[in-house]
């Protein structure tokens, strides 16, 4: 019996050497080591034997299968490695191959148009100033001279946190922020970007949308200075040829207010379906600040004036590019955005 064990024993060592794949391996671990492979036959039939040899060659058989086990287990690790070789070395780069071609991102066309109305007042010596998005009722709406009961509040209907918070349904509070931390120094001259909320969702209104503010204060501000300020605003972003017109409007935080109308970018005032006909497009709300609005940011209606105006970012981008759909700047379709 142990005869037969050292035959198996070198048997088993020439065919291991032999193998040279996994799959062979595998067999070959069957065929020894299986349910019917030849160390499991002769571990079967000790019982045949009497104790003291069932002893001896018991021992001599499950030492044989231990060996065994350990060289197929060095010999998968060598196969393994040795294909891994193999393969890094089919898989070497060809550095003569054109390269993939990289897909550069670009700004968005609101981006674009922020930053060209913030160039342009940077220009006239404007500062940028920004603020929360999340906003009191206080900053939002008291401040600006819209109390509680004020009907203009139904014009910006927005998203309430609580009574007290809510998403700021125009850029105009950090007029009255700048104000607080300037007063009483003078000048004020800002220009604030940022994103605003109100509940409005259709082709021309967005729940979310862009406005650019702007606010002077000195010490003779008067509406000749708005008038001349956004007249060079209008002619840097929309051409030298372009006319401008006010009229009369309403806004709590202003007074006197006006609309700014530009004359129509498409069809130059002759009237198209852009402009209904008219020939003029509005563009902008302005006007001078209301002393009541001075007085709670803490500058003297007596010592000081000023002026303010607020466009949508939207509208303007639109009608620079001509695009009808309001809603294609939120719809993330990269065939739109890389026309920009
Ligand atoms: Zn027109």
């Amino acid at each position: 019996m142990l005869e037969k064990i050292r035959t198996i024993e070198s048997g088993c060592q020439d065919n291991l050497a032999r193998v040279s794949t996994l799959e062979e391996l595998n067999e070959f671990r069957v065929r020894v080591l299986g349910r019917k492979g030849e160390i499991t036959q002769l571990l079967r039939g000790l019982k045949d034997l009497n104790a003291e040899e069932r002893l001896e060659i018991g021992k001599a058989a499950n030492e044989l299968k231990e060996r065994l086990e350990k060289m197929i287990a060095a010999r998968h690790e060598e196969i393994s490695r040795r294909q891994l070789e193999i393969k890094l070395l089919n898989e070497r780069i060809d550095v003569t191959l054109p390269g993939l071609p990289q897909q550069r991102g670009g700004k968005h066309p609101l981006t674009l148009i922020s930053e060209e109305i913030q160039n342009i007042f940077s220009g006239m010596g404007f500062s940028i100033a920004e603020g929360p998005e999340i906003e009191s009722d206080y900053y939002n709406f008291e401040a600006l001279n819209v109390s509680r009961d004020h009907p203009a509040r139904d014009m910006q209907d927005t998203f309430y946190i609580n009574e007290d918070i809510l998403l700021r349904t125009h850029t105009s509070p950090v007029q009255v922020r700048t104000m607080e931390k300037m007063a009483p120094r003078i000048p004020v001259k800002i220009i604030v970007p940022g994103k605003v909320y109100r509940k409005d969702d259709d082709a021309t209104h967005s729940p979310m949308f862009t406005q650019v503010e702007g606010l002077v204060i000195d010490k003779t501000i008067t509406f000749g200075n708005l008038k001349g300020t956004l007249m060079l605003f209008a002619q840097k972003i929309f051409g030298e040829d372009v006319r401008v017109r006010y009229r009369p409007s309403f806004f709590p935080f202003t007074e006197p207010s006006a609309e700014m109308d530009i004359s129509c970018v498409i069809c130059k005032g002759a009237g198209c379906r852009v402009c209904s006909h008219t020939g003029w497009l509005e563009i902008l709300g302005a006007g001078m600040v209301n002393p009541r609005v001075l007085q709670y940011g803490g500058y003297d209606p007596e010592a000081v004036s000023g002026f303010a105006f607020g466009m949508g970012v939207e509208r303007i981008a639109m009608l620079k590019y001509g695009i009808n759909d309001l809603r294609l700047f939120f719809d993330n379709d990269i065939r739109f955005l890389q026309q920009f």
